[in-house]
């Protein structure tokens, strides 16, 4: 397939990366790093080199803190109300440029324009919802056993903090720590994937547009980000990090918080297992399904990674997930008939299919696979659905991250929840069952932080977002999220009795 860029489309491109600066937020305004080194943001869809951002070095980042360091006792002191005006405002002119900043995330992370499109709504939706948070969260008071003692506790914010976000949601996963933080009265430094600088930039000059103060926001694209990250935690003036991406670097990023004893959040990989029952309603598991793996080029932390199908339904259930397969159209994620983008870059793209290859070595067999373009320069994989997959496959074992879906039959509960539990990964589950029973029991048996019961998706900013054992620790979105930027202070008043 080939999709010819036509001249409006092509007027749209360049309209939309005009809109996202380039520079490193430091202070008020965008500007160079002070090395001058640049580093290029590529399409996926394509290879080619969109644009150039500017690449912090150890030292922007410290410049960064001591300017975060400087500014978080006036933010701290700002009513309450108007750091919800400035998030609120944030997310209606999102809204209002919706179309622009998804064709940059089109263009730079390679998603259908309909998937960026959810993404920022999503992402926007946070700093609605963290704005009306930002006058919510409160103390308490109350008298000690003995009587003689008022028990007053207040919510302070813990202050500077390092928020790392990863490439596959480049906006909603700033926003996700970026809302509650700010609500908090927390000063923030940003670092964006490298992949993915150009929508965390758009967003930090809505949030300026939208009145936050010089100082509050830094964003730092950088090409090293580990001596970047490393030089901002070993500095006492950061007390906070917040992290969202593999589990790998969340435990490297663990150990590195020791030093300074930061208060940490971890959200990190995933391995979600999408379980069908005998007695599920197998059309519905099918289209849900299909959204569960394959929403945003299945690059998602809460992405099924295996269906676990009941024998008895196997066949119902894979015969109808293939003729959906055979649906899928590949390309450019701004192609209007494009169901499955680009992966983000080549090197993915190889391990997605060292895995395919894998699971055929060990008897898997491909029930579909979807043609992808080809010479395009772009970094496509086709997408693949398995079958007869051993239980010792890579793919089974292995967060995926792409579109490769193996379905893999069980028959006893002990035996599946056996396996299942194995994993040291625990963030999601899906569950299609027409049992009430079943589904509460099976939830309550599954070890992971969230459980999609008869549906494909399940974020929602109203609900916790986290996971437990290798999958990191700390909730966001709901009303939870903002406590991860809030520390309480306990005021012992006398009152004698
Ligand atoms: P990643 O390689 O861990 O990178 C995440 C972020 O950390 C990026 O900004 C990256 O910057 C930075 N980074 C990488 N190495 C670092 C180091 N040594 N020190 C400091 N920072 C470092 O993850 P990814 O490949 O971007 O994202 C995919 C992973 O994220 C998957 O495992 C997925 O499950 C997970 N994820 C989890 C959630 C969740 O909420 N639980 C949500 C989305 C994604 P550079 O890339 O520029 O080096
Ligand atoms: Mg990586």
């Amino acid at each position: 397939m080939t999709t010819t860029v036509t001249p409006d489309l092509a007027a749209r491109i360049s309209a939309a990366l005009s809109h996202a600066p380039t520079g490193l937020l430091i202070g008020e305004s965008f500007r160079p790093s002070s090395s001058g080194k640049e580093f290029d943001v590529n399409d996926p869809a394509t290879g080619q080199r969109l644009t150039s951002v500017a690449d912090a070095s150890p030292a922007d980042a410290l410049e960064a803190l001591e300017t975060a360091h400087r500014s978080q006792k006036a933010w701290a002191a700002t009513p309450p109300r108007h750091r919800g005006d400035i998030l609120r405002r944030a997310y209606e002119l999102i809204l209002e440029r919706k179309a622009d900043l998804a064709l940059l995330m089109t263009l730079e992370m390679g998603k259908p324009l309909v998937e960026s499109e959810a993404e920022i709504t999503y992402g926007a939706d946070f700093l609605r919802w963290f704005s009306e948070e930002a006058v919510r969260f409160g103390g308490r008071a109350s008298t000690s056993p003995t009587g003689d003692t008022r028990i007053v506790t207040v919510q302070e914010p813990v202050g500077p903090s390092l928020l790392v976000t990863p490439w596959n949601f480049p906006l909603a996963m700033g926003t996700r720590k970026i809302g509650p933080a700010l609500a908090a009265g927390c000063t923030v430094i940003v670092k964006p994937a490298a992949l993915t600088p150009l929508s965390m930039n758009a967003l930090g000059a809505i949030l300026i547009e939208a009145g936050l103060p010089a100082g509050v926001l830094s964003i730092i694209p950088t090409s090293s980000s580990s001596p970047t990250v490393a030089s901002l935690m070993s500095d006492r003036r950061l007390r906070k990090i917040s992290f969202t991406g593999s589990t790998e670097v969340g435990k490297q990023l663990i150990r590195q918080s020791a030093d300074q004893v930061l208060r940490v959040s971890m959200e990190l990989g995933g391995n979600a297992p999408l379980i069908v029952c005998s007695d599920a309603d197998v059309p519905h598991a099918a289209a849900e399904a299909m959204k569960a793996k394959l929403r945003n080029n299945g690059e998602a932390c809460t992405a099924a990674n295996v269906f676990w199908v009941h024998e008895s339904v196997l066949a119902e259930f894979t015969a109808q997930v293939a003729a959906q397969f055979d649906e899928l159209t590949v390309g450019p994620g701004y192609a209007a008939e494009t169901n499955v983008g680009p992966i983000i870059d080549q090197r993915s793209a190889d391990g997605l299919q060292e895995l395919v290859e894998d699971a055929l070595q060990r008897g898997a067999k491909i029930v579909s696979q979807r043609p992808s373009p080809e010479n395009s320069g772009g970094s496509y994989f086709p997408p693949t659905l398995l079958t007869d997959v051993p239980r010792d496959a890579r793919v089974v074992q292995e967060e995926i991250f792409g579109p490769i879906a193996p379905i893999v039959s069980w028959s006893d509960e002990d035996d599946l929840f056996n396996q299942l539990n194995a994993s040291e990964y625990g963030l999601a589950a899906y569950l299609f069952t027409d049992d009430l029973t079943r589904a509460r029991v099976f939830a309550e048996r599954l070890e992971v932080g969230m459980v999609g019961i008869n549906r494909g998706v399940l974020s929602n900013v109203a609900a916790p977002f986290g996971g437990i054992k290798h999958s990191g620790y700390g909730r966001e979105g709901a009303d939870v999220g903002i406590n991860e930027y809030l520390s309480t202070k306990y005021l012992s008043v006398d009152a004698p009795l």
